[in-house]
């Protein structure tokens, strides 16, 4: 078949023109634009994220802007390093422990908010705790250090939309409107694990590929899991990372109308998480051929059954929420 590839080009110079920033930027402009008080999305080692100045109110308030995420659900506080992080949060014990396994990377702690610290109440929501990272991924870290400051940043997608984990997602989840920051495809693909830290216990909030079993092997504390009533936020929304298509879990084929997203042996032909059922590869491939596979226009899902255990856990949290009820 002949491809007019001139008239390609004229068409993608056309649509160019009306996104803002069709292309990524650089770090220096991001964290011009950051210090500016301007939205930037940065890329992390779970998933890209939607990055405003911390301590700044319309920065904070673009953020929720953008995504159109319901202002009472607090967002997660991203450090260049220890020293920023133990500014604006109290640190217990089992803190200072956990810091020291897993940070940085894909450890979320709600710590005791401290009383002198320069944030934004949008960023917690009016809480007296404050949800904090230090993100692994090596453009994070240097954007936060350069700006020298924490940047509040949830996932870059439009609220309860599958999260992004490349700059192209970014660019088509928000139309072109955000500058990006490429840092290529997200290694671990899926968020931080979310944990509450008290002086003698721990509480998952959010699980993630750091499993309940390490923070207790590291800690000695007990993990407890949270209660759905306590705690109100995007991720814990039944109805979230959600696809066009309806989701149809533990799904062995794919019914006339689906697509099937397989994993190991189920789905061999199909778009595979993980042909070899690694979990950690089916965790970094989940939302970007759940992305795929929801382009294709097919009115369901049907994803087949993923084991239960390590960041299987964690992979099974997403899909459940992205098969549920969209009504509530
Ligand atoms: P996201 O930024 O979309 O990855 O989600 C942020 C998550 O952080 C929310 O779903 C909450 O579960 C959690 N979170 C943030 N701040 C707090 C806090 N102060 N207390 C409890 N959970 C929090
Ligand atoms: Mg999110």
């Amino acid at each position: 078949m002949f491809l007019d590839v001139s008239a390609l080009n004229c068409q993608t110079a056309r649509m160019n023109k009306r996104l803002k920033y069709p292309t990524p930027v650089s770090v220096s402009e991001a964290v011009k634009q950051l210090n500016n008080g301007a939205v930037v999305a940065m890329p992390t080692e779970t998933v890209y994220g939607l990055a405003g100045l911390a301590s700044n109110d319309y920065a904070v308030l673009s953020i929720y802007e953008t995504k159109g995420r319901p202002r009472f659900n607090p967002l997660i506080v991203h450090c260049a390093d220890i020293n920023m992080a133990e500014e604006i949060a109290e640190f217990p014990a089992l803190a200072h422990k956990l810091a020291t396994a897993f940070w940085p990377g894909p450890l979320t702690m709600v710590l005791p908010k401290r009383s002198d610290a320069q944030l934004s109440d949008l960023v917690t929501a009016g809480l007296e705790t404050v949800a904090i990272r230090l993100p692994a991924h090596p453009i994070a870290r240097e954007m936060i250090g350069n700006l020298g400051k924490p940047v509040a940043a949830p996932s870059a997608n439009p609220s309860g939309k599958l999260s992004p984990t490349s700059a192209n997602h970014v660019i088509e989840g928000f139309g072109g409107e955000v500058p990006v920051v490429d840092g290529g495809d997200c290694d671990n693909g899926i968020e931080s694990t979310i944990v509450a830290v008290g002086s003698d216990a721990l509480t998952l909030l959010r699980p993630g590929s750091i499993s309940a079993e390490e923070l207790a092997s590291v800690t000695g504390a007990p993990v407890g899991a949270s209660s759905s009533a306590e705690i109100v936020a995007p991720g814990m929304l039944k109805s979230h990372y959600a696809p066009n298509a309806a989701v149809r879990l533990n799904a062995e084929t794919a019914n006339e109308g689906e697509v099937l997203l397989g994993f190991g042996e189920i789905g061999a032909n199909a778009k595979n998480l993980s042909p070899t059922a690694d979990l950690r590869e089916a965790a970094k491939n989940l939302f970007s051929f759940l992305r795929a596979l929801d382009q294709t226009g097919a009115k369901t899902i049907a994803v087949a059954p993923i084991p239960n255990e390590g960041i299987g856990i964690a992979i099974n949290d997403r899909l459940a929420r992205a098969a549920a009820d969209r009504k509530d």
